[in-house]
């Protein structure tokens, strides 16, 4: 799989969620289309929490793959599944040529009762490692400013640490908009002894009461100042996007100026927003 060569002075990867209609499979294939001129070490496809997209994961890694010759990675959630079920779909991404993983607990959809047989995202982890030893590449999720379940920052810190532990590799970050969250939490993982990379996720802003509902769900952090510029827009769109470009853009930069390894785009299966932070940062 041979891709051209990012202007960036590092990895890049790209996240979508699985699309279920032709409709989404036509935007999903133009977005592929545009953002893989920036050279991602790798895209990943989302996967619904208790099976809900149980058969559109694995297709869409495999289009990724086969379609877009680029490196399709499946995201693989515990909650809500048995472990027969997970050791099937690690089978089948094994025979589509997977050699990465996104290993998650995930959230199971509100009303669904089915708790599954593995309770954390470290219990996936070392699922996969016992049964298929290195060869899975394994990525995890870190929550620079706390999961909204955790007890505390240092609870939710010992059980980040608890999935390196158990076998992962690398870690991607929760999205965030405060940059001195994230260098915090690097440095207090490697206080701890965690040594592997934590690439910030990036979530460029394309609908702002959408991110104000995902960032209720998920504990990410909107500062003040960004509501209230936000506010101040009104209807201008064209001042939204300018603006949200370019914190997202400011943002990326001081994490690339502070070390950040990589940087991890949450798409939402549009290209526009993340190539306008992309064309800031180039
Ligand atoms: P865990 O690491 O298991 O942690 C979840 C909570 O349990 C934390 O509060 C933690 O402190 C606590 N905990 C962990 N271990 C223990 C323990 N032993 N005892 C007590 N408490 C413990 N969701 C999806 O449904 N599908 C996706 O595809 C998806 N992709 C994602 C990609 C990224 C990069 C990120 C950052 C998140 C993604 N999510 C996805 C969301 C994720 O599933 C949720 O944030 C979920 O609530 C927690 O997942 P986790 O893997 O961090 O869980």
């Amino acid at each position: 799989m041979t891709s051209p060569v990012s202007p960036l002075p590092l990895p890049l990867s790209f996240e979508f969620y699985p699309p279920k209609t032709d409709d989404q499979r036509v935007q999903f294939d133009r977005t592929v289309r545009k953002l893989k001129g920036h050279a991602p070490q790798f895209m990943s496809v989302t996967f619904g929490a208790g099976g809900s997209t149980l058969s559109h994961t694995p297709e869409t890694v495999q289009r990724l793959r086969s379609d877009h010759g680029v490196a399709g990675v499946p995201h693989l959630t515990c909650v809500g599944g048995s472990r027969e079920e997970i050791r099937s779909l690690l089978k089948l991404y094994r025979a589509l040529g997977c050699d990465r993983i996104v290993a998650l607990r995930g959230d199971l959809p509100s009303g669904m009762a089915r708790s599954g047989d593995l309770r954390h995202a470290s219990e996936l982890v070392k699922l996969i490692r016992d049964e298929h030893g290195d060869h899975f590449k394994i990525e995890v999720a870190a929550n620079p400013e706390t999961h909204p379940q955790a007890d505390d920052a240092h609870a939710d810190l010992r059980h980040f640490k608890t999935k390196v532990d158990a076998g992962a590799n690398s870690a991607i970050t929760q999205y965030f908009y405060n940059p001195d969250a994230y260098f915090r939490f690097v440095e207090d993982a490697r206080k701890l002894g965690v040594e592997i990379p934590i690439v910030p996720g990036i979530m460029p802003i394309a609908n702002f009461s959408q991110l104000r509902r995902f960032s209720d769900a998920c504990g990410a952090e909107i500062p003040r100042w960004i509501s209230q510029r936000m506010r101040a827009l009104g209807d201008d769109s064209e001042g939204i996007r300018e603006f949200a470009s370019d914190i997202v853009a400011n943002l990326c930069r001081r994490l690339i100026d502070g070390g950040a390894p990589a940087l991890h785009f949450y798409t939402l299966n549009m290209a526009k927003p993340t190539l306008a932070v992309l064309e800031r940062l180039d």
